[in-house]
């Protein structure tokens, strides 16, 4: 095994697996969402004893191992995305007389990998980008990359100039015009105050996507921590003074 960590903080597999996984990303235009990709035999251990304990989650004696252990398994909210993952290798595995009950965790088999001899991507996909993402400047202080999926903080000029490239010249607001921005995405104060904070679901918390999202919070249950623009406002001071 050749441990290779993935971009966008998403872990560790196989290196064939984790090449893999980049094709994907292109092929998605944005980085998939993984939830756990390789997994240690320590943290193999904690799963078994979870599951020796509750009886649930299902999880196997490290000493098996798991394939998460061998790097060539991944755990995702991408589930819908099931005859794309096929198609580049990944299965999922998980049956029960018959029944799929893990359709989050696939595993991959370069047997079946049609793209294996793709060249390489290029350059990361570091973000999911959209075809009409606007790019607001707020308060003649912080950038951001707005869409329906996903909204990025921009915090370098050299990538606000590649941004531009794709999405048009920076747009100036006001509290008010963000507001409207915001309401006119479907996004909420949340997600500005997670990029803002860096404490997004995404590439080391610089974006935040709708569906990583929402997976997130489906599992850990979390809530959100910023309702209101006095909580925004409250953050962004905070971020500037760093
Ligand atoms: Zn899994």
């Amino acid at each position: 095994m050749q441990v290779t960590q993935l971009n966008a903080d998403r872990g560790w597999l196989d290196a064939p697996a984790a090449a893999s996984v980049h094709r994907v990303d292109r092929a998605l235009g944005r980085p998939l969402d993984i939830n756990e990709a390789g997994r240690t035999w320590a943290q193999q251990m904690v799963f078994w004893q979870t599951y020796q304990r509750d009886g649930y989650p299902i999880a196997l004696h490290p000493d098996t191992p798991s394939i998460h252990q061998l790097g060539n398994a991944i755990d995702t909210d991408d589930s819908d995305r099931a005859a794309l993952l096929n198609e580049h290798g990944w299965v999922q595995t998980v049956y029960r007389g018959g029944v799929l009950v893990e359709p989050w965790h696939f595993e991959y088999d370069v047997s079946r990998d049609q793209h294996v001899n793709d060249p390489e991507p290029t350059a990361a996909i570091r973000r999911p980008e959209e075809d009409d993402m606007k790019i607001i400047r707020w308060n003649q202080h912080h950038t951001f990359a707005v869409g329906i999926e996903a909204i990025y903080h921009i915090p370098s000029p050299q990538e606000l100039g590649e941004l531009s490239a794709l999405h048009g010249a920076t747009i100036e607001v006001d509290n008010h015009s963000l507001t409207t921005t915001l309401l006119c995405h479907g996004l909420h104060w949340d997600a500005v105050d997670a990029v803002l904070r860096g404490a997004a679901f995404g590439s080391d918390g610089k974006y935040w996507s709708r569906l990583t999202a929402e997976g997130i919070a489906i599992r850990d249950n979390q809530n959100s921590t910023a309702k209101t623009l006095a909580d925004v406002l409250a953050t962004a001071k905070t971020v500037e003074k760093v």
